[in-house]
């Protein structure tokens, strides 16, 4: 493939920070594809590319998928008509050696990452986001102490069972999770403030305003493409 690289953005931001909503509306507003990394596997693997059986061998195996079949999945989406404009990644890089990678393919086509905003959210928060879930014993309806309280606190609205929270969804458990994330994310924000492109967001002032100042963080970048 020799079609030239569009506008990279790379959207960062830890779990629970809102990153695949925002990563949702600022892609239709600016006319970037979206691509999460989940997403690519998946679709490679169903459309058993030769890249998805690769990386279908590895997740058979129980091995981790190598960075560089991974970037060559990304370069593939890149190439594809929807992507001309650009591409806006959520979920990659995890590290600072992918972010090493994508640098180096990128620039092999000439391209670049434009821009790395950043979602912040203090750790507390994302603790009390993501430890807030709690299901019903009855029929594992969903709720969430922030987004979506019960009406009455440890009942179930709709069959009045009672409500518990998951293991993996308990404080202590998020938040040692996310402490590992936070390492690896903190690594990342340092390699894309280094190349002076990473733009940081106040992530707690809502939806709506967190999409105008990532817009605003954005656009300049890459240019108005709405
Ligand atoms: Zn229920």
């Amino acid at each position: 493939m020799t079609a030239s690289i569009g506008r990279v953005v790379v959207l960062l931001g830890a779990p629970g920070a809102g990153k695949g909503t925002q990563a949702q509306i600022l892609s239709e507003r600016l006319g970037l594809a979206h691509v999460a990394t989940g997403d690519l596997f998946r679709a490679a693997v169903r459309d058993e590319t030769p890249l998805g059986v690769t990386a279908k061998g590895y997740m058979d195996r129980g091995e981790l998928v190598p960075d560089a079949v991974t970037i060559e999945m990304l370069l593939e989406r890149l190439a594809q008509p929807d992507a001309q404009a650009g591409i806006l990644l959520d979920g990659f890089p995890r590290n600072t050696a992918q972010a090493e990678v994508l640098r180096k393919a990128l620039a092999e086509k000439g391209g670049r990452v434009d821009v790395a905003p950043y979602i912040e959210v203090p750790e507390a928060d994302l603790v009390a986001r993501l430890g807030g879930r709690w299901i019903c014993r009855a029929a594992g309806h969903p709720y969430h102490l922030v987004g979506k309280p019960p009406i009455k606190e440890g009942i179930c609205d709709v069959d009045g069972s009672e409500l518990y929270q998951r293991s993996d969804d308990q404080p202590e458990t998020v938040q040692a999770r996310l402490r590992q994330q936070l390492g690896a994310l903190d690594q990342v924000l340092g390699y894309y403030r280094d190349h002076g492109v990473l733009k940081t967001v106040d992530g707690t002032t809502g939806i709506v305003n967190v999409t105008a100042d990532l817009l605003k963080a954005i656009v300049p970048a890459i240019g108005d493409r709405s």
